[in-house]
């Protein structure tokens, strides 16, 4: 065997796997198709959740990343129809972190590429998989920068390729797409200032979204996720349509005198993916192979980093010891199915539809109730499980408080 593990794509995911099996004593074969170190991914707002912290603390990434710049927001808040959900210092939320994907997508390939026992491998495009006689994958083929045929081997073959995974469409895995009703656009301003409460704001105008947050070198990032209805107008004139949704937001940040420093980035359809990230014997996929979820919530930074660190949690042991994959891997599906949970949830928000009564009670009763204002957050973050604010007690409690607000129950806990 060349290698302990090939992982294919040298971005969040495949950078996170490899600095973790490196540590772990591994020898590690990170292929990647560009061949310039500072290449990096433009297609994303690189909001990186707070429920991500704990993962960025574990793997030594947080540190490196504010050296780098990057802006941390520790509270947003969230414009409603009820009123803005203010964020409250003490409420023990873990922060969010923003670094354009031109700073960390080198950074991460730094570090992995300084690890012990990684050999970053740019400019090496894989175009096929290898199987042994019993027809299972252990290797790769890439196309080296000279035009060669590479053939690599290892006991256990990562796709970390994106959300188009030629790896995962090499081994015939299944896809399940799931629509997006919402396209997106944003871009980066200096000297616009904030307006409305917290680091950054959200606005939720239903369908609509809109985003303000701090990202490195002191600017502003503004997008906008509207519904598909009015794609036409964004179509005809997207500097317009941009500007006058922006201008109308309750509490926007003062463009007038701000200097956009940037084109505005994004698009106009971007539907989910979702693939089991166990779909063959010795083949596992991680971030966005796995699962691309609808950009508007912004989780899939998170998940790359997460379900890189979950699949290197649970085969790193058993790779090093020589032992069998198949229950390490389970292992790996089984912590995945967090994701998968989020992501049920996602592809139903990204249809767009007005939110529920339980949405609306849930979000008026935020505005005055601190522990709802909390599990708000917590949900908002994917720091917990789904039920941290989708469960019974919750729902009754918001019912009840969106009808009549009493200040002395507004922090009780729940
Ligand atoms: C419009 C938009 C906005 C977004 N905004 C946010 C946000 O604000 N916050 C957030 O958390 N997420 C956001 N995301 C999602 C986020 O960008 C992705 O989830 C994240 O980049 C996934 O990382 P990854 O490492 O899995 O894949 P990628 O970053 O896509 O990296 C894949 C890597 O594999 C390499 N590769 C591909 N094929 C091959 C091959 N055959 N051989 C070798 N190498 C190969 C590529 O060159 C690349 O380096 C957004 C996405 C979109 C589309």
């Amino acid at each position: 065997m060349d290698y302990d593990v090939i992982i294919v794509g040298a971005s969040i995911a495949g950078c996170t796997a490899a600095t973790a099996y490196g540590r772990a004593g591994l020898r590690v074969g990170l292929l990647e198709r560009h061949s310039n170190p500072q290449s990096h991914k433009t297609l994303c707002g690189h909001f990186i959740l707070g429920g991500t912290h704990d993962t960025l603390q574990r793997l030594d990434f947080w540190q490196p990343m504010l050296a780098r710049g990057a802006a941390v927001a520790r509270g947003l808040g969230v414009w409603t129809e009820a009123g803005w959900i203010v964020p409250r210092p003490d409420q023990g939320v873990p922060p969010a972190i923003s670094l354009r994907r031109s700073k960390l997508d080198p950074l991460l390939r730094e570090i992995a590429a300084n690890t012990p026992g990684v050999d970053l491998l740019l400019g090496h495009r894989v175009v096929d998989l290898v199987e042994d006689s019993a027809g299972t994958i252990d290797g790769v083929v890439a196309v080296t920068p000279g035009g060669e045929r590479l053939i690599l081997r290892a006991r256990l073959i990562v796709g970390a390729d994106g959300h188009r995974s030629t790896v995962a469409g090499l081994a015939g895995v299944a896809e399940d797409r799931a629509p997006n009703q919402r396209f997106l656009f944003w871009a980066y301003y200096e000297g616009a200032p904030m307006n409305g409460p917290g680091d950054g704001q959200v606005w939720m105008l239903d369908p609509d979204i809109a985003v303000c947050i701090r990202v490195d070198d002191g600017l502003t990032q503004v997008g906008v996720f509207p519904g598909k209805a009015r794609l036409r107008e964004f179509t005809e004139d997207r500097e317009g349509a941009f500007g006058r949704f922006v201008e109308q937001l309750p509490d926007g940040p003062t463009l007038t005198g701000a200097r956009r420093v940037s084109n505005f980035v994004g698009t106009t359809d971007y539907p989910c993916v979702r693939r089991d990230p166990t779909p063959r014997p010795r083949l596992a996929l991680i971030g966005d192979a796995a699962t691309a979820s609808d950009p508007v919530p912004a989780v899939g930074c998170g998940w790359a980093f997460r379900s890189a660190a979950w699949l290197a949690d649970a085969t790193a042991g058993t790779l090093a010891a020589g032992g069998d994959l198949r229950h390490a891997l389970r292992t790996y599906r089984r912590a995945h199915r967090f994701i998968d949970k989020w992501d049920d949830l996602g592809r139903a928000d990204a249809l767009a539809a007005p939110p529920n009564a339980i949405q609306r009670a849930i979000r008026r009763a935020a505005v005055h109730d601190a522990a709802i204002a909390r599990r708000l957050a917590m949900f908002s973050m994917r720091a917990a499980a789904p039920s941290v604010l989708v469960n019974p007690a919750v729902a009754v409690r918001a019912a009840v408080g969106s009808r009549r607000v009493s200040p002395s129950a507004s922090h009780q806990p729940l």
